[in-house]
Parts: C-alpha cells; structure tokens; sequence
C-alpha cells in the first residue's frame, strides 16, 4: 500500500466557504480576512494583534521591516530550517548569522547564540522546529541581556504551547505563522503575524499593502471620503485574499482536531518505532502541546543500515517522506555569502546525514501509520 509523504485535509465545509466568497462580490481582503484574524487573536487567547499576510515569508519581512533591521545588522537564525527564515534578513539587507541546534530538540542552541551575538546583532529568529517549542524563556533572557528582539518563526507550530503558553503570546517582537499548502492549517498560500505590541501591528498593516494608512476594504466603504488615504512608506504588497481566509477560518475551527489526530499518527509511530537504532523526535513537556507539523526520525550514530538503504526501502513500497532539512550553510548561496563549513554546525551536520521526515498529516489513517512502521522494521531485519 503506497503512503503520500502528505495529502490535504479539506472537507465540504472548506469548499462552501471558499464558493460562497465566490459568489460574495468581495474576492480580495474584506471582511473574510478581517474574521479571520479576529478568531485567530482568538485561539491566541486573545489580547494579541493577528495579521493576515500572503505567506509566512512575507510576515517575516514585515516582522523584520517593524523592528527597522536594515544593512549592517545582523539576525541570528538556526543553521537547520527552511531557506525563508533566514532569506528575509537579506531583503532588507542585513546578514544572516547561523547557530547550531540542540541534538534533542533541534531547535536553535541557546548557547550558540550567546557565542553568535556581535554588537551589530539585532533579532535572534528561532524556529519551533516540526511544531515542538524551541526554549524561548531562556531566549528571551538573552535577548533582554543584550537588547535583541525575537521574531518567532512559527511555520511548524500551530496549535502549540511552550512553557506552559501558546506559541504566539510570549510577548516576543512577533511570531509568524503558515498557512502553505503542506502546513498544519492551510490556505493555500497565507501566514498570520502575531503581536501583542500595538505600534508593531500597526506597522505591519500599513506596509502589507503599500504603505497605505487604511486597509483597501475600509477605504471602498462608501464614506464620502473615502478615496482619501496617504502613502507614509514604500511598503509591500502581501494582503491575503478573502478566498484564502473562508479556507483558513474553516481550518482554523478544526485546528485542534486535525492536531489531535496527528498527535495519535505520533503516538503510534513512537510506539511501533520503539527498540529500532532510531532516535525518535520527542514529545513536547509535561503540560504542552507538539503541533506534530514533521515526525523527523534519525539513525542512530552506530545503527547498521544508512539512511540511503531506509530510502530505498521507502521507495520501493510507494512511501513519501522528505529531509527537514539540508543545513542552510551547504546551500550554494549561503555557502558563497559566508562561507561556513560543516565543523561550524556540527549538530545540524551530523543530524542531517542521518534524518528522514516521515509522512504525518490529519488526513492520515491508522492503516497508512501501521504501513510506514512495517517498512521501516523490514529495513533492519
Ligand atoms: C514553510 C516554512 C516557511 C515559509 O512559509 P511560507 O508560508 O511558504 O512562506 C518558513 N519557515 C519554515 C521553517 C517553514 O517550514
């Protein structure tokens, strides 16, 4: 039986919304949106700003752009996440500092960040890394020391709590969330920034469209002045349509039920994985919740097979599964740009070599689970 490294959750309340807004007369950033954001402030706990963008990219940049990061600043980033974490700095042209992840968590090493900080620093930007809360209590120790603000990359980490509270109201600078098509929720393409900080949000929503002082949806209300705004910045252009927010509202309401069950598709890969020379990815603390966006697996230093024989054997059964993800700093831009070897990071090096992400998503059933786990036992025996 063939397994998809992911496949949609959607359902016929998904595809009502996105038909009704259709047929609305409003396609782009209206009152969809503007739900939107009030019932993820919401799911927040509410008392926080909730800014819907494009993308998670595009947040970021917003994020970044808010906290005035420009040219001879430098962002601390983990050398193991996806290219866009560090990729905003440069927009706004900044450098990219990377710093090694802890073995356990694969979140940024709070101690490789100490030794990154150069007075130049600006933002430390940690990842939650497949949905699993990086340790932001002793970040934000750190940042308070030396004056840095955090902007959380929170692509994999929705729902979740760390220490205790959701991801997204730790009174960070900012935390980013994606709504991308393989994400924990989606909207096809979409992100949400979220801040508690007034003057942040209102940053953002000016320079998400134009730099416009009102939101396009406020200004074709019908006041009679209503063509009048200014344009205080040059800002962007990375508003979220109204179709994408009835697809993300619908999703959001069944946020914590697709998580759930992706946390049974983790329990059950725990359990069947268990005794095999693989580190299994950890479960979050006591009393917090794991988002469980990637199952990350990896061979032990001294297990008997590499991690190209487990692809093979994937492979040849029809299972998906990916690599989260080749470090930043053997990415040929990177490596050009800094010039930073393997011995630099050798957490994310060696955790690279031996990694494998397996499927997990809502939509998976217990069968397809159980297939993933008999495949991956037949490859040691
Ligand atoms: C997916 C992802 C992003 C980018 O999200 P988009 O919404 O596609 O812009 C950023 N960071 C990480 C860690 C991601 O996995």
């Amino acid at each position: 039986m063939a397994v998809p490294y992911f496949r949609l959750d959607l359902d016929e309340s998904e595809i009502e919304a996105v038909v009704k807004v259709l047929r609305s007369g409003w396609l782009t950033t209206g009152p969809e949106c503007a739900a939107f954001e009030r019932e993820f402030a919401e799911a927040m706990g509410g008392g926080v700003h909730a800014i819907a963008v494009n993308s998670n990219t595009s947040g970021m940049h917003l994020a970044l752009e808010a906290a005035g990061i420009g040219p001879g600043d430098e962002v601390i980033v983990p050398d193991l996440t996806f290219t866009a974490t560090a990729e905003v700095a440069r927009y706004l042209g900044a450098e990219v500092v990377f710093a090694d992840v802890l073995p356990d968590t694969l979140c940024i090493d709070p101690q490789e960040v100490v030794r990154s900080i150069t007075p130049r620093t600006k933002a430390i930007v940690p990842v939650h890394f497949g949905g699993l809360g990086a340790n932001l209590e002793e970040l934000q120790a750190i940042a308070a020391q030396h004056g840095l603000v955090i902007i959380e990359d929170a692509a994999h980490s929705f729902p979740a709590t760390a220490g205790g509270k959701t991801i997204g109201r730790h009174g960070t600078f900012a935390t980013v969330f994606s709504f991308y098509a393989n994400k924990t929720i989606t909207t096809g393409e979409g992100g949400m920034i979220v801040t508690a900080d007034d003057s942040v949000a209102q940053r953002c929503r000016t320079m998400r469209l134009h730099g416009i002082d009102r939101d396009a949806f406020r200004r074709f209300q019908g006041d009679s002045a209503g063509w009048r705004y200014d344009i205080v910045a040059p800002g962007f252009k990375y508003n979220l349509t109204d179709i994408a927010a009835a697809l993300g509202r619908t999703q959001l309401a069944r946020a914590l039920d697709m998580r759930a069950r992706r946390a049974e598709s983790a329990a059950a890969y725990r359990k069947g994985l268990a005794g095999l020379p693989i580190e299994l990815p950890p479960d979050a603390a006591d009393g917090d919740m794991h988002a469980w966006h990637l199952f990350p697996i990896r061979l032990t230093l001294d297990a008997p097979i590499k991690r190209q024989d487990l692809e093979t054997a994937l492979n040849t059964a029809g299972i998906g599964y990916s690599v989260h993800y080749t470090p930043l700093h053997r990415m040929s831009y990177w490596h050009g740009r800094y010039g930073l070897g393997d011995n630099r990071f050798p957490v994310a090096t060696s955790y690279f070599e031996r990694c494998l992400s397996l499927p997990l998503f809502s939509a998976m059933r217990p069968d397809e689970v159980e297939e993933v786990i008999t495949v991956i036992r037949n490859a040691f025996s």
